[in-house]
């Protein structure tokens, strides 16, 4: 049976504006042509994302900047057919009892070609460094609102490392273990124990929607021309995974470290 035949509603669990085109936009596609119905929580508006050159740059580090994205988003979404979409932290995507807030971008670094690391200089209130367990208070705030039948989130690696990746993938994990929802991780390469989707035939699709994203990035042919330069192919295939999903607890305590977190 695929994953895809699990139920009616899939949820996916973000971290900023365009990974949900960049990374999953052919499978939400995909599932939306399925008849299922598909969800989009983004953790923050990517209020640090580098802007592309050109006459939107004047927009990085503006707070015009986060306008400009969560209409990006907003085009983005329903370019793919995104059946609604929640911001972590605002109800329904904040646990009870609790003002809503925002979770900022985290910003980052590369350490590498292909690894990003924490920013040197992280806000107060960003995603990396906020508590853990409201975090994934939130996050399953919403799982128990919408009671997806799986949960779709980055892996354990962020899928390039970027600090707010790798925090969405540990609250994700954490929430679908609270409320006992399956967890599949995104795959970028084929694993045996993974399901691989070739979906080559939304490519138009993830095209017009990677274009909404106008001031992160530009396609360029079958490539994706990031703000920094970098390129890579559009991704039309995907792997997902099923993670072992712990019950309980979240983990109990977590030291915060500026840029980052380690569990204990
Ligand atoms: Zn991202």
């Amino acid at each position: 049976m695929s994953l895809l035949d699990l139920g009616a509603s899939v949820l996916l669990v973000h971290a900023h504006p365009d990974d949900e085109t960049i990374s999953t936009g052919a499978l939400i596609a995909e599932m939306i042509e399925r008849g299922i119905r598909v969800s989009l929580l983004t953790a923050s508006r990517g209020e640090r994302g580098e802007v592309v050159p050109g006459p939107l740059s004047g927009l990085e580090g503006t707070a015009a900047l986060t306008t400009a994205r969560e209409e990006e988003l907003q085009r983005a979404a329903a370019a793919l057919g995104v059946s609604e979409r929640f911001w972590l932290g605002e109800p329904p995507a904040r646990a009870a009892g609790l003002a809503p807030r925002r979770y900022r971008d985290s910003g980052m670094t590369w350490i590498r070609p292909g690894l990003a690391g924490p920013a040197d200089d992280v806000d107060d209130d960003a995603l990396a460094i906020a508590p853990l367990h409201e975090v994934v208070a939130d996050v399953a705030a919403l799982i128990l609102a919408l009671r997806p039948a799986l949960v779709i989130s980055y892996d354990s690696g962020g899928g390039y490392g970027h600090p707010d990746h790798v925090r969405t993938h540990v609250a994700a994990l954490a929430a679908c273990g609270i409320v006992g929802t399956p967890l599949a991780e995104i795959l970028h390469d084929r694993a045996d124990d993974g399901e691989w989707f070739a979906l080559d035939r939304h490519l138009a699709t993830v095209t017009a929607a990677l274009r909404c994203h106008a001031s992160q990035l530009t396609v360029d042919g079958s490539d994706i021309v990031h703000s920094g330069g970098q390129r890579e192919p559009i991704t039309t295939s995907i792997g997902l995974r099923v993670l072992r999903v712990q019950n309980g607890c979240p983990p109990r305590r977590a030291v915060q470290a500026k840029g980052g977190l380690i569990e204990e």
